[in-house]
């Protein structure tokens, strides 16, 4: 044994580096809900100390972990509370957090069941509460992946393979050179991983036709090309600006019918279907082919954790087929198949922790209150002086800007750097705007209350010229 082998066999053995990672932790729990949302400046400015060359001696356990608690923890966004409105994100159920400390320990590869028996359970038990709680088609194919860009680009390869397959071409043999043609229909509010998986699998973004889309960024039914069975047909449920959903019910069982492929991204917005309230906002979407949908935005899992569910198993694993002599198919579910990667992470354990322990009617109530929570901020923001709201807000969205642009990007900036809450700008429409997304289980009445305020102090500050 040599000496590096003899200190970390005794890190494991008396757990001290455990013990501090745990105590961090805590300590970062006790004040993630109250301090300043975004990093102060000192903090950013403290992350100098990370600038060094590569050490050439091993460090003690204790001061590597110290180090990142000292100037890492400050420095993190504290997306876990109340008050991050930020791009469409989450915060995370203690359930679920806690289940990832413990597979933390595990360090499982869940590449094949022979890799991972408790990995390929649980994702097999997962598949299957997915295709329950969306209503989608029994047998159902899950992948569990880092996110919906991963899950889009499955999503659309599982397409690509059975489109092609379906005119007499192999694209995995094969390739494109003479393969039939493939026709794109896209919403022209698709999002921008939308357009990176098109190019990635080769398709060139110029060949999608986009259809128009109405003010609330839905795409035209009525502007849909007649479909056939060369066509990919890529819809949305959740726009990540305004919220919006596709119609589904008017779209999918005739694009169906029509022998299209539909392609759902649902990356926030496919958990409305999980809510009585909101359930309306996903219906037809079972006769869609695959679904892109994350478990660390709306459902507030842990990060990362995507999802791409396909109706066409055959067509996933084709598409993200792989072979070598020493991989071992079992009987029971080999999670590489549905996956581009090889060895992942067991991401599967925080989700399953998270679905088991919220139930339906958790998950339900979690989601009804996140878009509760945006109306609340929504009908409050309309009834302030220089702030009006530009979205209908059906889900989880809300799009406010001032009366100029310039305004808008003024409170914007004054409110990042108020730190009582965190927002992000965009644009809706050729305006400006600051979009709130409302994504954690976490945020109250009261911190809603706390980021209008926070956005009329910004205000009262740009108006008075203020500090
Ligand atoms: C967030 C988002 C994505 C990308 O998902 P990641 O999990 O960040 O990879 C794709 N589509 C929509 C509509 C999104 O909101």
């Amino acid at each position: 044994m040599n000496s590096l082998q003899e200190k970390m066999f005794a890190e494991l053995q008396n757990k001290k580096v455990f013990n501090d990672a745990q105590e961090y932790g805590y300590q970062y729990l006790d004040c993630v809900l109250e301090r300043n949302v975004y990093p102060t400046q000192q903090a950013l400015n403290d992350l100098k100390v990370f600038d060094e060359a590569m050490p050439d001696s091993s460090t003690g356990a204790a001061g590597v972990l110290s180090m990142l608690h000292q100037y890492g923890s400050p420095a993190t966004v504290a997306q876990l509370g109340g008050r991050y409105f930020g791009f469409v994100c989450g915060s995370a159920v203690p359930a679920g957090l806690a289940a990832k400390t413990l597979a933390t320990f595990w360090d499982q590869n869940t590449a094949m069941y022979v890799l991972s028996p408790i990995a390929a359970k649980l994702e097999a038990v997962v598949e299957q509460w997915l295709q329950s709680i969306f209503n989608l088609p029994l047998d159902t194919a899950a992948g569990f992946v880092s996110g919906t860009s991963s899950a889009n680009l499955c999503g659309l390869a599982a397409a690509r393979y059975r489109l092609l397959k379906s005119q007499g071409w192999d694209i995995n043999a094969d390739g494109f050179a003479g393969a039939p043609a493939i026709r794109i229909i896209a919403g022209k509010e698709a999002h921008s991983t939308i357009l990176k998986a098109i190019s990635l699998l080769g398709f060139g973004r110029r060949s999608i036709e986009f259809v128009e889309t109405d003010e609330q960024g839905r795409i035209n039914p009525a502007l849909i090309p007649v479909l056939d069975n060369s066509c990919l047909l890529i819809l949305q449920a959740g726009n990540v600006n305004s919220g919006s959903f596709d119609d589904f019910a008017a779209i999918c069982k005739r694009a169906a019918d029509a022998g299209a492929w539909i392609h759902i991204d649902g990356a926030f917005g496919l958990w409305a279907g999980a809510a009585q309230k909101l359930q309306q906002l996903t219906s037809g979407i079972e006769y869609a082919h695959s679904w892109a949908v994350d478990g660390h935005k709306t459902l507030n899992t842990p990060y990362d954790c995507g999802i791409v569910l396909c109706a066409d198993k055959e067509a996933l694993s084709s598409a993200l087929h792989m072979s070598g002599v020493y991989i071992v198919v079992s009987e029971d579910r080999d999670g590489m198949f549905y996956t581009p990667e090889m060895s992942r992470r067991a991401r599967v354990v925080e989700l399953w922790a998270t679905m088991k322990y919220l139930g339906r009617q958790g998950i339900d109530q979690m989601i009804t209150t996140m878009h509760e929570r945006a109306l609340q901020f929504s009908e409050a923001i309309s009834t302030k002086k220089g702030f009006s709201v530009l979205n209908a807000v059906v889900f989880n969205q809300v799009l406010v800007c001032c009366e100029t642009d310039e305004t808008t990007l003024a409170v914007l900036g004054k409110v990042q750097e108020l730190r009582d809450c965190w927002v992000g700008g965009s644009v809706w429409k050729n305006k400006k705007v600051i979009r709130i997304s409302v994504c954690s289980w976490a945020t109250t009445e009261n911190d809603i209350s706390m980021a209008v305020r926070s956005f009329e102090k910004a205000l009262h500050i740009i108006q008075t010229g203020g500090i």
